[in-house]
């Protein structure tokens, strides 16, 4: 914990070493400087550092640590929600860090921390190639693969955690660690799915694929049919290839303009799902699903760019109350369950609860994986609202809670990535992972000085 004076003289150490890209609560544009992505968490750190390069998260490293604060970085804050207190830290924001390089001879991405999906879909695909990019744009590369990346391809390549081939960390002594498969093995096996608790990460090297083009699209069917789209969905889920990554999902839609007209302000139960391969291979797998007739059907060819608009995910910051779970299964049973939670008639404020399809690749453990070597679960679980206000905030939070309560004997377990609740960690790996996971924070941060979402602490 540090004293008023000690933050005194942290800030001003800040301010000499790295000028304009310190910002204090006294100053202008503090507002702005301490708002995450999620606009519905209110973050009060002592002070926000925005870095320019590795040699400033050095430098916020060494002041820190000599003052006592803690460092928190954070690449978005889409997952600001489950972090603690920020009082005794320095939130340090990556986002200006965010240059991006293709090398397609070796099929690397190299980026900085900061970089977004959007930053490293458009030019992997200027090469054929994509990365294992998520439903969203805007997630920062980093956080989404540190805690996992459960991403379109999925169930094809594996959460985007393996796909990480070498990191650049600034460790909490302040040492400058490149970390990969032979150099610090132990901070790379932790890095990759164990979250962001081990360093700071200024920059990743990330394994892209061969995909030029997905069949990828979504069918929407009024909410009423529920129960028997989610049932057939399900069924379809354990019989399509490992090259098919899908999701069900109840939508409720908000009436506002940004939405097109036709899906304003309705209910849909839909199927979204990316296919690799071509149409006709795609319109195959599709037909059981076409079968039920659903009154929307937007699938086709997209290249992979085109995956992060399928999802219909808010294209900037919104205030957001949400969490997620991993399913063993979603049978009838589950289904029924959900249906009853949140389906319709139940006046549910969620905008969303999907259940992600899960297995193929994501279930594979591989010598070579890090800390998230396999999902040991077939489905996940997350469910969304809209919290403007305090209030929804409370509203949309019961729901939520009601929804994993009434599957909880499918309860597989958490996920650093889809975890937006204060959670112990424990809950989200296996008991050896997480003890060696303890050793990689006792050996690199002893202190516990690096503040992660989901902190794992160091073992005694
Ligand atoms: C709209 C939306 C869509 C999403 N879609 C998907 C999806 O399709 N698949 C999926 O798997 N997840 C998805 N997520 C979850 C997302 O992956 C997590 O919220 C992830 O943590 C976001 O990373 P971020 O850096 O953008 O967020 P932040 O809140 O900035 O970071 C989360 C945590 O990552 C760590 N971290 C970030 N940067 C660094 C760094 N440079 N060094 C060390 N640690 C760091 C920190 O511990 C931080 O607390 C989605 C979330 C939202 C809100």
């Amino acid at each position: 914990m540090t004293t008023a004076g000690q933050l005194a003289t942290a800030v001003s150490k800040f301010e000499h070493r790295l000028g304009g890209r310190v910002a204090t609560p006294r100053q202008a544009g503090w507002d702005e400087a301490r708002r995450p992505w999620n606009l519905a968490v209110d973050q009060h750190p002592a002070v926000v550092v925005r870095a320019e390069s590795a040699d400033d998260v050095l430098a916020v490293i060494d002041i820190a640590r000599e003052q006592g604060l803690r460092v928190a970085p954070q690449g978005t804050g889409h997952s600001a929600g489950p972090r603690a207190s920020l009082e005794h830290s320095v939130l340090l924001d990556m986002s200006r860090l965010n240059q991006v390089e293709i090398d397609p001879g070796r099929r690397r991405a190299r980026l900085q921390a900061g970089a977004q999906w959007q930053h490293v879909v458009g030019p992997a695909a200027d090469h054929g190639l994509a990365g294992l990019s998520g439903s969203a744009g805007d997630v920062c590369v980093t956080g989404y693969a540190l805690g996992g990346g459960v991403g379109w391809m999925v169930r094809r390549y594996g959460v985007a955690a393996n796909s990480i081939r070498a990191a650049e960390v600034v460790a909490a002594d302040g040492r400058s660690v490149h970390a990969d498969a032979d150099t610090e093995p132990d901070l790379f096996w932790a890095l990759r799915g164990g979250g962001g608790s081990f360093g700071v990460v200024t920059a990743l090297e990330l394994e892209l694929f061969p995909v030029r083009e997905l069949y990828a699209g979504v069918l929407f069917w009024p909410q009423e049919r529920a129960t028997e789209v989610l049932t057939a969905w399900h069924e379809w889920t354990a019989s399509v290839p490992e090259e098919v990554s899908s999701l069900g999902r109840l939508l409720n839609l908000p009436p506002i303009e940004e939405i097109p007209e036709a899906l304003r302000g309705r209910s849909f139960v839909v199927v979204e799902a990316a296919l690799i391969g071509d149409e006709a291979s795609g319109s195959e797998q599709l037909a059981p699903l076409r079968e039920l007739r659903p009154e929307m059907d937007t699938f086709g060819m997209v290249p992979p760019p085109g995956l992060t608009a399928l999802h219909m995910d808010p294209p900037a910051p919104v205030p957001g109350e949400g969490n997620g779970m991993l399913l063993d299964d979603f049978p009838e049973q589950a289904i029924e369950a959900v249906v009853v939670a949140a389906g319709p008639g139940t006046d549910s404020p969620l905008v969303s609860l999907e259940v992600r399809h899960l297995g193929g690749a994501a279930g594979r453990a591989e010598p070579s994986h890090g800390a998230l070597a396999a999902i040991d679960a077939g489905y996940l679980l997350y469910t969304v609202g809209m919290a403007a206000t305090a209030e929804m905030k409370r509203t949309v939070g019961r729901r939520v809670d009601e929804v994993q309560a009434a599957l909880a004997p499918w309860d597989a377990g958490r996920l650093v990535g889809f975890t937006e609740r204060p959670t112990d960690p424990a809950l989200m790996f296996s008991d050896d992972v997480y003890r060696r996971a303890r050793e990689v924070k006792a050996k690199y941060d002893p202190g516990n000085l690096i503040q992660a979402n989901h902190e794992i602490p160091p073992a005694e």
